[in-house]
């Protein structure tokens, strides 16, 4: 026996191939044929080219970006403030395919075609899943729109850059810039979810800017060119543009303070900063500061939505991926029958969140031209975003379990989507706000009540067991005195409802009826995996599995 032989240890056996060189679009059974349902066919090709990179190369990007996490420049060498924050090149390359795919521009650069937010909420889906920091630059770049159109100059100015294909990292005045990003500073130390509570002070000046004095205490991407803040104006609450520079190309005077260490989201940096006379230009009318922001926020909280399936689906895809080659008792793990059960449960629920998520899309699609689109958009974003965020930490994990020890491990994706899954419930309005503003709409807004049992109506007479849900539904909004007490039971109904007639209505029955069953008629556990005996398990796991061959 030669010395190298006696020393040999083990051959190493039954461990899966890293996931790597896959479609993340075209691998997705449910994702394609919820953005064909909702009217954005038309991007698959862009999806699918999309979907080779998110498979691909960047996979080791969101890798690479997340272990160099972003730091903090405050001073150059000599002392003088600079407040750059300094990216990984992965984190360059993941905005820089961002940017090119549209996660920022895609659905107001097709907004003459039908489904354009179908398509460009797909697009993020697909790109998150090889790392989701760039979810929050882009998610802002893309809502902020609509709010800036609020100053019709301002929007000529900033819209054609925000909307670009091309990423410019560099620190240098938008004028210089083929490409643009853009953030929100709403959260102060003294309150977030009540804005109110706001107290920067916004100083009209003599040429009709404004000068800034205060501080934000979430200031998430602080290397955008510019972002959407709100602070107190003589006429109350107001939306500003304050950008990175001032018109005379000068650094205007947003100090980054520090970089919050965050649980995840590590790739992409946020931080506190303070306005020291900042330089910002009116959004809309002084005192509607929150009317107008929110138009920004409304497309910000689809997209938690979107980010929250994507994360799902990504821990699926990881979860069956790992269970297609690992043995356990004779059997791969995806041959077990109890594992059989996680996994169709988990594929179940990742299907039902990115179909409500797309109907909430072209929901958004349709307001302008369709009331009850509108209405909808309006109450469904709320229930939407309060569900699919709320079930996505308890999801990763099981999926993560799905990988036993190594799902623990840092060398494997599933520690990063952990760490990234409490985060799209927490911020843009957490859980018990999404419930406050469903039942605001509800109160408020008469017309969002018709289009919500409109909707869920429509899918009636398919399901006895969802005809049975929808029928209660109405007690279960009666009793004004404890609703509020009540409503996350009430959004959780609504929402689970919602997400049924979606599928209902999808074509996919066994799927549809699954669903019905387990989430509506108490066929199911409180843990994932505890589906019943006719659940339509191989169909679940053959559609979610296309890629763990
Ligand atoms: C990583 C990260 C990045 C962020 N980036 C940004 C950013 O870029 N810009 C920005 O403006 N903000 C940002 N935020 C802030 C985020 O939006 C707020 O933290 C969030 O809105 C909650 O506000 P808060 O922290 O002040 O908590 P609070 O408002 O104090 O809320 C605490 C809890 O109380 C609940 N609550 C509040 N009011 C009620 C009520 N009436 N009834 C029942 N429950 C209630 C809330 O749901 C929440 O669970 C970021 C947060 C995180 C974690």
């Amino acid at each position: 026996m030669s010395l190298t032989s006696r020393f040999v240890t083990h051959e190493v056996e039954n461990q899966p191939v890293p996931l790597r060189d896959y479609n993340v679009w075209e691998t997705d059974t449910a994702l394609r044929e919820a953005v064909a349902r909702e009217g954005a066919d038309w991007a698959g090709e862009h999806l699918a080219e999309y979907g080779a990179l998110a498979g691909g190369r960047l996979v080791d990007a969101g890798f690479q970006a997340n272990e160099n996490r972003p730091k903090l420049r405050a001073f150059d060498r000599y002392g003088r403030r600079i407040d750059e924050v300094e990216f990984h090149p992965a984190y360059h390359e993941l905005m820089a395919e961002a940017m090119k795919y549209g996660m920022n521009g895609f659905a107001w650069r097709n907004a003459n075609r039908a489904g354009a937010h179908v398509a460009r909420a797909a697009v993020m889906y697909v790109g998150s899943q090889a790392d989701a920091g760039v979810g929050c630059p882009m998610s802002m770049t893309h809502a902020a729109i609509p709010a800036l159109r609020h100053n019709p100059a301002l929007a000529d100015k900033w819209v054609p850059k925000l909307i670009s294909t091309e990423y410019d990292p560099r620190s240098v005045p938008m004028e210089q810039k083929k490409g643009c990003t853009i953030g929100m500073g709403m959260t102060e130390k003294q309150g977030g979810s009540d804005v109110r509570a706001n107290t920067t002070r916004a100083i009209r000046q003599a040429d009709g800017s404004y000068e800034l004095v205060g501080h934000k205490w979430f200031f998430s991407a602080p290397m955008c060119d510019a972002h959407l803040v709100l602070a107190q104006a003589q006429g109350g609450l107001s939306c500003f543009l304050v950008p990175r520079f001032r018109p005379d190309g000068s650094r205007n005077a947003v100090e980054i303070q520090r970089l919050k260490d965050k649980l995840g989201d590590w790739s992409n940096a946020s931080s506190e900063v303070e306005f020291q006379g900042a330089f910002g230009e009116l959004v809309g009318e002084e005192g509607r500061g929150v009317a107008t922001i929110i138009e920004m926020v409304a497309l910000t909280r689809l997209d938690c939505m979107t980010g929250s399936a994507s994360q799902m689906r990504q821990a699926l895809v990881q979860a069956l991926h790992h269970a297609g080659q690992r043995m356990a008792f004779g059997k791969l793990l995806i041959d077990q029958p109890l594992m059989r059960n996680v996994l169709a449960d988990l594929a179940l629920e990742s299907e039902a969140a990115i179909a409500l998520t797309l109907r909430v899309a072209r929901a958004i699609d349709g307001a302008s031209r369709d009331a009850h689109e509108a209405a909808l958009a309006r109450i469904a974003t709320a229930i939407g975003k309060y569900w699919i965020c709320k079930r996505t930490p308890p999801f990763v994990n099981e999926a993560q379990e799905c990988l036993g020890g190594i799902g623990y491990v840092e060398e494997t994706m599933m520690p990063r989507l952990y760490r990234q899954a409490p985060l799209n419930s927490i911020w843009e309005g957490s859980g018990n706000i999404q419930c406050l503003d469903v039942l605001r709409a509800l109160a408020r807004e008469p017309e969002t009540r018709e289009a919500l049992f409109a909707e869920l109506a429509a899918a009636g007479g398919r399901d006895r067991h969802y005809d049975a849900a929808l029928a209660r539904l109405p007690c279960l909004l009666e009793d004004a005195a404890t609703l509020e007490y009540r409503s996350r039971a009430v959004v959780e109904r609504t929402a689970l409802l919602l997400q049924a007639a979606v599928l209902l209505r999808a074509g996919q029955e066994e799927i549809a009826a699954a669903f019905c069953r387990s989430r509506l008629a108490g066929e199911h556990g409180l843990a994932f995996g505890t589906l019943g005996p006719d659940a339509p398990v191989a169909l679940l796991i053959g559609r979610a599995m296309a890629t763990a061959a």
